[in-house]
């Protein structure tokens, strides 16, 4: 067996390169061969860092270089009752912050919630997109390429679908600019988040599109997709899973959990997340979506830079005479309980608790579920913000519990 130190020494020495350990080693003893040359160079020995509960190869597809894992607590909140069309009961959420007060806060949504009979949620569309750039000679080529693509879809699908046995092919949306074509192209991509499975489709679709018309593929991505970056096309016309959780909350239920009115919690929302929103430019009307997206991302192996999508969200609030609504419409959130970070080991075991881990049936029904779910703790963390704005406990409650 080839000893950590023995490794750091080759590559020490030239020998060896710190990307290519694993192909002299176990994943694990290449793992601690990289610590042990980082505490060489920087007197760092990571002892922590290197104290990690799973095999090394089981991450061998979600990091290169790898020296050991970071740690974030995780929480757990609920259990909730869901009253979705994939996810109907109750649930758990698992959430992984370094944010003191969140699972707190959305705990004490989540149970108001269930007092209240739970959460209705719904998927209202589904669609992973990936949208390539093309060059072509001028604005007659361009509108010509994007004619010759609306006029081929079935050519086009038949070649994205040859690369996948779950995805389909959905829609393709031309967008031409000068002498540029995107093709805005969107996938059914069941359990999976997709991002791969769509890239890997579009590709070959765009090897039709440059067989059969003058255009010139520039990159499979030209940002009208739009991955990981705040854009209305998302807030807008959706990405990954649509989703919204409402409730229905008797007033009495509100003023005893909590500790505020209907009408004032009408007010924050009106004021804070949907005036303040609109002159702040921003693209989420809401407090604090993000921060419920991150902690179950995280916890359940999503692709965290698509927070920036999840935080595309409007959440709306009506005092009505005996109860309170409330909804939470994320308009893109791409999840998966297949693939990515989903298959690392922890990661799997938080979507265990939640019951959704790998393929749903039918396929797609587990990555739906998971969206209700995650709808429905933002739901519960608005909820329980703007009730503590409304009545002003916000930072009696950071206080309380030290921060
Ligand atoms: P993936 O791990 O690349 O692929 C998942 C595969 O699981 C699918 O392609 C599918 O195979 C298979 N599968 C099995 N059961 C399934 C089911 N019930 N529903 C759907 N698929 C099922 O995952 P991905 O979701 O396509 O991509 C996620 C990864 O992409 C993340 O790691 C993320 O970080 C990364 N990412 C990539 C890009 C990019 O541009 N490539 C951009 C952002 C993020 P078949 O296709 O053969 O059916």
């Amino acid at each position: 067996m080839t000893d950590a130190r023995d490794l750091a020494d080759r590559v020490q020495a030239g020998d060896l390169r710190f990307y290519a350990l694993e192909d002299e080693a176990d994943a694990d003893t290449a793992t601690a061969a990289r610590r042990e040359l980082l505490r060489r160079e920087t007197d760092v020995a990571f002892d922590v860092v290197g104290d990690y509960g799973f095999d090394a190869a089981e991450a061998e597809t979600a990091i290169e270089n790898m020296v050991g894992t970071v740690q974030i607590p995780l929480g757990v909140a609920g259990p909730v009752q869901v009253n979705g069309e994939a996810a109907d009961g109750e649930f758990y959420l698992p959430l992984a912050t370094t944010e003191g007060a969140l699972v707190a806060s959305v705990n004490r949504g989540l149970g108001t919630i269930t007092a209240a009979g739970g959460s209705t949620a719904r998927v209202t569309e589904s669609k992973m997109t990936r949208a390539p750039v093309f060059q072509v000679e001028d604005v007659s080529e361009g509108k010509a390429v994007a004619d010759w693509v609306r006029g081929n879809f079935g050519k086009l699908s038949s070649a994205a679908e040859e690369t996948t046995s779950h995805g389909e092919l959905l829609d393709i949306r031309p967008y031409v600019v000068g002498d540029n074509v995107f093709l805005r192209f969107s996938y059914d991509t069941k359990d999976a988040m997709g991002m791969n499975m769509a890239t890997i489709a579009t590709d070959a679709a765009c090897a039709v599109v440059e067989e059969h018309t003058p255009a010139r593929l520039v990159a499979v991505s030209g940002n009208m997709c739009s991955d990981k970056k705040p854009a209305a096309i998302n807030a807008i016309d959706g990405r990954g899973r649509t989703v919204t959780a409402d409730v229905r909350i008797p007033r009495d239920l509100v003023e005893d959990r909590l500790k505020t009115t209907p009408e004032a919690i009408q007010e924050v929302n009106t004021r804070k997340n949907h005036i303040g929103s609109a002159k702040a430019g921003s693209l989420g009307f809401n407090a604090h979506a993000a921060n419920v997206v991150a902690a179950a991302f995280l916890a359940t192996g999503q692709d965290e830079a698509h927070v920036v999508e999840g935080s595309n969200t409007i959440v709306t609030i009506e005092a009505r005479e005996n109860e309170l609504y409330a909804s939470a419409t994320i308009a893109s959130l791409p999840v998966g309980t297949v693939g990515g970070g989903t298959k690392l080991p922890t990661q799997s075991e938080c979507l265990d608790l939640v019951g959704l881990r790998g393929s749903g049936d039918p396929p797609g029904t587990n990555a739906d579920a998971l969206a209700e779910v995650v709808a429905t703790g933002v739901l519960a963390g608005e909820l329980s913000l703007l009730s503590a704005l409304a009545s002003r406990h916000l930072s009696g409650a950071h206080e309380e519990l030290g921060r």
